[in-house]
């Protein structure tokens, strides 16, 4: 039987392996990184592939992705993380709250120096008041811990919500979701006010553009943009009675006759660049709204709804046409990495010749 010195010491050797291990997997996470081979595997993000391929769970995958950005900002952090983090001064815990700091503080390689050092040998929970008061940076404002029960259904709402707003959240998690939804909200709000309050000040009836399409990022900008419309209808309302709307097609019969008239118009270029009404709507149906890259290594489909495009499989510039069987949707990150895999295969191809 060991001894309990024996234990402990045993013990030690091992977290001091686990350490070596961390920094191996974060080195061979920035190669996944800097390479994209996550795209490859089918996966639109590294969260995604952390998560799904390595089964790493969010809050795993978060403080690694945390520690990988950290570590990546210059050669001189990432020699100090990886001494801190082999030596036991420092753990994940710890680089993650550095990491959230530097994302939110634009912090200098300077402060992150500092940052690092003044976090060693905290406690997780005291590691940012730390750094802060070290950093001379603002307290974090006083919060409020709130937990909401959900059941399955709402959970599977939930988790499709998130999906949809990936490339929005700030933390890829439902507390995430939740924050980024609450402002959201409030932004769509009060500009709906805004454009009421504004609509009574004209005193006339005109159509206010819907709140919903504005965002957070463009608050200011369209709703200057909304009360120019705003103005520009009501003198237009002045000067003319209205004319009857113009119809816009919402089935497939309508969408084959517009095919139709455009394939038939000479208005239309035989080699146009943009894809027919009907074949978007065709690839729109038939994507389901998702990413259909799939990976030529897992045969897995991407399914990610992260700024969907439609794309040419073989590119238009390289001669591909806009035909519906050259055409897919994709996900940003995709349509990214195929273009660089084009790009390579092309430079490749020249460099042969
Ligand atoms: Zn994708």
């Amino acid at each position: 039987m060991m001894t309990n010195t024996e234990v402990v010491k045993q013990l030690k050797t091992k977290t001091g392996e686990e350490s070596r291990l961390l920094i191996e997997i974060l080195n061979l996470l920035e190669l996944v990184r800097a390479r994209r081979i996550y795209n490859d595997y089918g996966y639109s993000s590294l969260f995604e592939f952390c998560t799904k391929e390595l089964k790493y769970s969010e809050g795993a995958a978060m403080r690694r992705i945390n520690a990988l950005t950290l570590q990546t900002q210059s050669p001189e952090i990432k020699k100090m993380i990886h001494e801190n983090l082999e030596n036991g001064e420092l753990n994940l815990s710890h680089i993650s709250a550095i990491a959230k700091i530097e994302r939110s503080e634009e912090l200098s390689i300077d402060q992150i120096k500092l940052a690092i050092e003044a976090s060693q040998g905290t406690s997780a929970r005291e590691t940012e008041k730390v750094i802060r008061q070290t950093l001379n940076l603002k307290p974090v404002s006083v919060k409020t811990k709130v937990s909401i029960e959900l059941s399955s259904e709402q959970l599977a709402h939930a988790e499709k919500l998130a999906a949809l707003f990936s490339h929005s959240l700030s933390t890829q998690d439902l507390p995430g979701l939740f924050l980024y939804l609450l402002e959201k909200t409030v932004t769509q709000e009060t500009n709906r006010e805004a454009a009421q309050k504004l609509r009574k000040s004209l005193g006339r009836k005109v159509k206010i553009p819907d709140p919903q399409t504005i965002t957070t990022t463009d608050k200011p900008q369209k709703l200057l943009q909304n009360m120019a419309l705003i103005r520009n209808s009501t003198a237009v309302l002045k000067q003319s009675p209205p004319t009857s709307a113009v119809k816009i097609p919402t089935n497939e019969s309508d969408h084959t006759q517009i095919e139709a008239i455009l394939i038939h118009s000479k208005m239309r270029p035989i080699h146009s660049r943009t894809f027919s009404p009907l074949i978007r709507k065709k690839i729109r149906d038939r994507s389901q709204g998702m990413c259909e890259f799939i990976s030529p290594i897992t045969q897995k489909r991407c399914k990610s709804r992260w700024y969907l495009q439609l794309d040419h499989i073989h590119p238009w510039s390289l001669g591909g046409s806009s035909t519906l069987e050259n055409c897919r949707m994709v996900c940003a990150s995709h349509n990214r990495s195929e273009w660089i895999r084009i790009i390579e295969e092309r430079q490749a191809e020249l460099r042969s010749t």
